[in-house]
């Protein structure tokens, strides 16, 4: 039997974890010896090992599963583009100026923050009120009425559907300063987010950095649905960088300039969302946040199946539904607490200007709940809008069954008689008659060499047309297939937030000492698999060391030896802050005769076996095919084990 573990002992504490990560560089502000820039940051090499792990299953669970198309497209892109898609225009953030510093902020972040904290003050002045006498009478804090409380919390649970303008009369309303000058902040204005650049050194070229990888799978649709032999639903996805000019960025990774998207565009037919797989997640029970509970200014949690959720239209189709049943799936498998994941519906005035449905995954950290994966119904607006820009058809064909039979009344021409007597306005003459209505046509069809029909020409020469140059024919034809323009269903992942959520889903700190933290990641994207610790330096030691190694990389397991000369229970402390699940160790005896121990993370239990022995349970750990209850009945305890820990 493993040892019970008690991960709750200590209350979570941002500041440890923010520690531990800089410590043992996860990732650390970019330019640091520069002085930083806010909303950039590098990933060191536990940071860049988990990213890498967390997309090597993403691309499994999504691409692989799925049998999407892989894209990578370029960042930099034309303005055409993002004007097409609605960005240049509407892109954008509304900010507020401090009046006298000129300090920028972010107007929903303002109010929100002023309003949380005036709640916040509130409820620490209820649990412990002050006390008058010890304080001047301007300092005395009143507590908040009932009404007023009510007031804040309603707006703090809309304030995604504010205004801009709607954002600066509530700063208004309720005396919003900015908290760090106390002044007065001016009327909020609008600042579009994408980073603008010059494509090439000459002339007006403006390009933007991506603020999404969507564009790049849209402008690629007519290629990617023939490398699809013409077939549809099919989805494109991309794991790729994007870029947003953030007016504040903060909390970390949390808010970026620069970060790693991970995005799939499913392109279906409008008329059909259903899923042929959607049967296979129906019972996936999710935590929905519905849009008109929010609009009621509430956050009350429905908990449902969603097969229930899409029956009785809460979620608008099987398609929307199936991704976010996937969504949760694929979150928690990498290590997010079911119990902090929530999906909330944008309200209706909250939607991007392309969306016709959308929720957000929501993850509950220790500053709230964090959007970390849009998963929108975005129409057929991308297309639509790219094909209008270009004249480029960016639609697809669907059988039309039964065969639909169409009536026609059309010219037909004598393109020879045409052209010898109305020269080059033929072309004119055959486009304004092929545009009449069929009630003009008929006139055409009864106009004779003594009656002609009148056709006006845009130079206002009057021609006549006669039998000798057009004909009207009734046609029946069959049609057999029609075009469509696409819906687009997009499931967009934000990999540092996930990232960073997962980090502090998996912190903890030991009951015996709050500052020895553990990150408890699962082995399915820790950054390091096996340490492996050689308890000396002496030389008897190398080639066992080397064995476990090579048996290692040949299973595909990633290790790292640690031959520093700290003790080994410092050693382990440090792998326990880089979330390596287990620890191979290399003793005396294992010189002697061939067994090395077994420790495993949490519980920080050993146990014993031969090198071969413990590879193999390692790899089935690994696999998922054996827990460490079971790992427990195949090899047996280390009786050393405390010894080694206190060492
Ligand atoms: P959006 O297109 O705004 O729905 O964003 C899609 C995803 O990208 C979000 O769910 C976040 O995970 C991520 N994201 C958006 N903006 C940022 C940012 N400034 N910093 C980090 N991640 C972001």
């Amino acid at each position: 039997m493993a040892s019970a573990v008690n991960k709750t002992a200590h209350p979570f504490t941002k500041a440890n974890l923010e520690d531990l990560l800089l410590k043992r560089f996860f990732y650390a502000p970019a330019f640091e010896i520069y002085g930083g820039v806010a909303g950039l940051y590098d990933y060191g090499p536990p940071g860049s090992a988990l990213q890498a792990n967390i997309i090597a299953e993403w691309r499994k669970h999504f691409i692989i599963e799925e049998a999407m198309l892989e894209l990578d497209t370029t960042i930099m892109t034309p303005e055409k583009v993002f004007v097409a898609s609605g960005h240049v225009a509407k892109f954008a953030d509304w900010m507020v100026k401090d009046t006298k510093t000129g300090e920028v902020l972010r107007a929903d972040h303002l109010v929100k923050n002023v309003l949380n904290e005036r709640l916040d003050r509130d409820k620490a002045l209820q649990e412990a009120p002050a006390d008058p006498k010890k304080k001047s009478k301007k300092e005395v804090i009143k507590p908040l009425e009932a009404t007023v409380k009510e007031e804040y919390e309603s707006i703090l649970n809309r304030l995604d559907e504010y205004s801009g303008p709607q954002l600066g009369e509530l700063m208004k309303k309720h005396a919003i300063l900015n908290p760090g000058t106390g002044n007065e902040v001016g009327e909020p204005v609008e600042f579009n987010l994408m980073f603008a650049s010059n494509i090439g050194p000459v002339g007006n070229n403006t390009g933007y950095l991506r603020p999404e990888t969507a564009q790049g799978h849209f402008v690629n649709f007519s290629r990617l649905l023939e490398f699809n032999n013409g077939a549809l639903p099919f989805a494109s996805a991309q794991v790729g960088r994007s870029f947003r000019n953030e007016i504040s960025p903060r909390n970390g990774l949390l808010r970026v300039r620069e970060f790693t998207m991970a995005e799939v565009e499913h392109f279906v037919d409008a008329a059909d969302k259903s899923h042929p797989r959607f049967k296979e997640v129906a019972d996936v029970k999710l935590r929905f946040l519905r849009k008109e509970i929010q609009s009621a200014g509430k956050n009350d949690i429905i908990e449902t199946t969603i097969g229930d959720a899409v029956s009785c239209g809460m979620v608008a189709n099987e398609t929307l539904g199936y991704f976010l049943a996937r969504i949760y799936l694929f979150l928690t498998k990498i290590g997010i607490q079911p119990a902090r994941l929530r999906f909330r519906q944008h309200m209706d005035k909250e939607m991007a200007h392309y969306a016709c449905d959308c929720w957000d995954a929501e993850i509950h950290l220790s500053s709230g709940w964090v959007e970390c994966v849009g998963c929108a119904d975005r129409s057929a607006f991308d297309l639509t809008q790219h094909s209008k820009a270009t004249g480029k058809s960016l639609v697809a064909q669907k059988p039309v069954d039964p065969p639909r039979i169409i009536h026609s009344t059309e010219p037909e021409w004598n393109r020879k008689e045409l052209g010898l007597t109305f020269k080059k306005s033929s072309q004119e003459i055959m486009k304004k008659v092929e545009a009449l209505p069929v009630e003009e046509l008929e006139k055409i069809r009864a106009a004779t060499d003594n009656e002609p029909y009148k056709l006006d020409l845009a130079s206002g020469e009057c021609i006549e047309l006669s039998p000798k140059y057009v004909k009207i024919v009734d046609k029946t034809t069959k049609q057999t297939v029609e075009d469509f323009t696409p819906n687009v269903i997009e499931p967009s992942f934000g990999l540092g937030r996930i990232l960073y959520a997962l980090l502090e889903h998996s912190y903890w700190a030991r009951e015996t000492d709050i500052a020895r933290g553990v990150l408890s990641l699962p082995a399915l994207i820790a950054p390091i698999k096996v340490l492996i610790v050689p308890i000396s330096s002496q030389e008897s030691f190398k080639p066992i060391i080397q064995d476990i190694a090579t048996k290692l990389r040949k299973a595909g397991i990633s290790s790292r030896v640690d031959s520093s000369s700290v003790s080994i229970g410092r050693r382990y402390a440090r792998n326990d802050e880089l979330g390596t699940p287990f620890g191979i160790t290399v003793d005396f005896a294992s010189v002697s005769n061939g067994t090395v121990t077994l420790r495993e993370r949490d519980t920080m239990d050993q146990r014993i076996g031969k090198v071969d022995e413990v590879i193999s349970v390692v790899t089935d750990l690994l696999e998922g095919t054996c827990d460490w209850d079971a790992a427990c009945g195949r090899v047996p305890a280390y009786s050393g084990v405390q010894a080694i820990e206190g060492a």
